[in-house]
């Protein structure tokens, strides 16, 4: 493939994340990749995840407010649950039950995290699961800790969904679709949030924001600290902190983790018993997404909340007391 239609190749896929280009133009299929190249790092590919991060860097032109701020907390927040409750325990886990309904709006608050489509963050989180830091483990710390944590998505081989593992997720059109669109809900939400703080400027000029100040607080560094504290769970919870059970992973608890990702932390818990919905397994170690899910379970939301069985509990503690 030529330099030009590389480049040409690379940016559709920007927008349409599953086109593969016909032969007649000129342009290399995705499984006609050569496996040196699935194992290069494709630059032109992440071009959009470099631009958000450095799209950030307006924030010394645009300032700051209180209104931004909170803005910013909200997003982070929202979208941190529907990535730990929806695309990690129910997506990855099925972890519980919810209607169809709930499912995709979910799925949708999830995708506008920008960490790509639902089907894909399973697919790859379940291989995850199968294969936790052995040689087929794409982020495992063993090959480094940037690589863990921001390098393995980078890999022309690891754009793809391998559907043949999330069979039960593809049968939703609506899930593939977005799944496939990867761009379209984030940039909705980059939109919405621009038009909110544009409102707030014109009816509301006492909160001292703008549209722009709302657009890169609300949606650029709440999207990258988002990000960075996910990645965490398969960098520092693979080499970080406490080994209660003894899987056969390098997984880790840390209770500061946990926090930061509401839940996820308590990632050596989660690597023994992967199927529960709660991952804080005790009452002190706190699980907020457990907590929000429990509640949700209340008003019919969700149902059938898997539980940790009292086997494992008494392992645990049986460890604990050693
Ligand atoms: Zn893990
Ligand atoms: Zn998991």
């Amino acid at each position: 493939m030529n330099t030009t239609k590389r480049f040409i190749y690379n940016a559709i896929r920007w927008i349409d994340s599953e086109a593969e280009s016909s032969s007649d133009s000129g342009l290399i299929k995705n499984n006609e990749l050569s496996s040196t190249a699935k194992n290069q790092v494709n630059w032109q590919r992440i071009i959009p995840f470099f631009a958000v991060h450095l799209t950030c860097l307006f924030v010394f032109v645009v300032g700051w407010s209180p209104a931004a701020i909170i803005m910013c907390l909200v997003m982070f927040w929202l979208r941190m649950f529907a990535i730990t409750a929806f695309y990690h325990r129910y997506f990855s886990h099925r972890s519980f039950k919810t209607n169809r309904f709930w499912q995709f709006v979910f799925a949708v608050i999830g995708a506008s995290s920008a960490q790509r489509g639902p089907l894909w963050w399973a697919s790859h989180h379940r291989k995850h699961h199968k294969y936790a830091d052995t040689e087929n483990d794409l982020h495992s710390p063993k090959n480094g800790f940037w690589w863990s944590h921001m390098g393995w998505f980078t890999r022309e081989d690891a754009f793809k969904t391998d559907y043949s593992v999330i069979k039960d997720l593809a049968k939703f059109p609506e899930l593939r679709f977005i799944n496939r669109f990867d761009i379209l809900v984030p940039f909705l939400l980059a939109t919405a949030i621009f038009l909110f703080g544009k409102s707030l400027e014109l009816y509301y000029p006492e909160l001292g924001t703008t549209g722009w100040q709302m657009l890169i607080w609300g949606f650029f560094i709440s999207t990258v600290a988002l990000a960075h504290a996910t990645f965490t769970i398969n960098s520092l919870c693979h080499s970080w902190g406490n080994r209660r059970f003894e899987t056969k992973d390098d997984s880790r608890n840390n209770g500061f983790l946990a926090l930061l990702t509401l839940g996820e932390g308590w990632h050596n818990n989660h690597h023994r018993f992967a199927v529960s919905a709660r991952q804080g397994f005790y009452w002190w170690e706190i699980d907020i997404s457990y907590y929000l899910l429990k509640m949700m379970s209340w008003v019919g939301i969700v149902s059938d909340l898997h539980p940790v069985p009292k086997r494992i509990l008494e392992e645990g503690r049986n460890n604990d007391a050693k």
